[in-house]
């Protein structure tokens, strides 16, 4: 069975966009893969964190995580800072990744711009997550379209590593894949649908987070920007608020885009956003309520440290097979 890593930072509650781009893929494919899924919390800190609110919105998301159907007994659920691998790892990686790889990562130019202070590890930050990636020889990363260039330098990582550190027939590390889905890689801001949706954005409006009621969700829809044509059509250069509208539609009903298209052919924005926020209640409501039911039990801590003891057998193998052939065992 192929390998799956991925995961979400507790930097705030996630949004449809992380949804879309990663959540959904998580519980579609763990029934014929061996899936790891973990709660970046190590990640989380590369940008000001309240202790408390970093503390409770990594049991939220791993409440999360289960409610949209991660299953415990399938897939292994973690937090990272639980396993002290990933900080090992990530050192190595550091100490192998040039200086101005780094410095190229549009997302570090975006979470940096117009920042007084900016913190040497939101540079660094794709150093610990090439290093989370390795460390369990994932194949596959289902992770969003803003993920690409963390993904190539992964890629590239693993081929450096391998060709100086292991012998050709014997690869130490695993060339892993980015897995996108075919539409809403990338789910854009409802306000401004020339940026990404993003759940530490300040303006609320912007973003559904999956803990958002349903009615606020509506609300939300109904303000999304749009554009004046009042044609309902996929074209993302030219319509990008309706075609957004469009990719959260489509993931939401599991129906393609041509087959919406068709269907609001000739129908005003007002009766496709209201359709929309109902798709998006059905799915929200029960998930919420399973929600808020995890979120009370004690459930949740016992599947999160028998995640982490399963993740560190694995992760401990492989570091221990770095170290060894980095020359850091005597
Ligand atoms: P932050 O602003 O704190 O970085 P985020 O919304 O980007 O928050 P992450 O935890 O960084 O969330 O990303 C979690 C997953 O969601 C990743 O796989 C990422 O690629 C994906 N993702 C993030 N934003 C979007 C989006 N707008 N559309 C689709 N996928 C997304
Ligand atoms: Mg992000």
């Amino acid at each position: 069975m192929k390998k799956i890593f991925s995961g979400v930072q507790p930097s705030g509650i996630p949004t449809i966009g992380n949804y879309v781009g990663a959540l959904k893929q998580f519980v579609d494919l763990q029934d014929d893969h061996d899936a790891i899924y973990c709660i970046m919390n190590q990640h989380a800190i590369t940008v000001p964190q309240d202790p408390e609110s970093l503390r409770e919105n990594t049991r939220r998301l791993a409440a999360l995580y289960l409610a949209l159907g991660v299953d415990p007994h399938q897939s292994t659920i973690f937090v990272q800072g639980d396993v002290a691998a990933h900080a090992k790892a990530g050192w190595l990686v550091q100490c192998l990744i040039p200086l101005g790889e780094l410095e190229r990562m549009t997302q570090f130019k975006d979470k940096s711009a117009k920042k007084q202070s900016v913190m040497s590890g939101l540079l660094t930050y794709p150093t610990l997550m090439v290093a989370d990636i390795i460390l369990y020889h994932a194949d596959l990363v289902p992770v969003g379209d803003d993920q690409k260039q963390h993904m190539e330098l992964t890629r590239n990582f693993v081929d450096r590593f391998n060709k100086r550190f292991a012998s050709k027939d014997q690869p130490i590390l695993t060339k892993p894949e980015h897995l996108t889905p075919k539409s809403g890689g990338r789910i854009m801001s409802l306000q401004d649908p020339s940026q990404k949706m993003s759940k530490s954005d300040d303006n609320q409006k912007a973003f559904i987070s999956l803990l958002d009621e349903p009615k606020k969700a509506a609300k939300k829809i109904k303000s999304a920007v749009t554009d004046s044509s009042g044609v309902i059509s996929y074209d993302p250069e030219e319509k990008p608020g309706v075609s957004n509208l469009l990719d959260i539609y489509s993931a939401f009903s599991n129906r393609s885009i041509d087959d919406l298209v068709s269907e609001y052919e000739g129908s005003g924005y007002g009766a496709f956003k209201g359709d929309l926020a109902e798709v998006m209640a059905d799915f929200l409501s029960p998930m919420q309520a399973r929600y808020y039911d995890l979120l009370e039990s004690d459930e949740l801590e016992d599947i999160l440290r028998e995640g982490a003891k399963k993740a560190e057998v694995i992760a401990n193998q492989t570091l221990a097979e770095m170290e060894d052939a980095m020359g850091l065992r005597y």
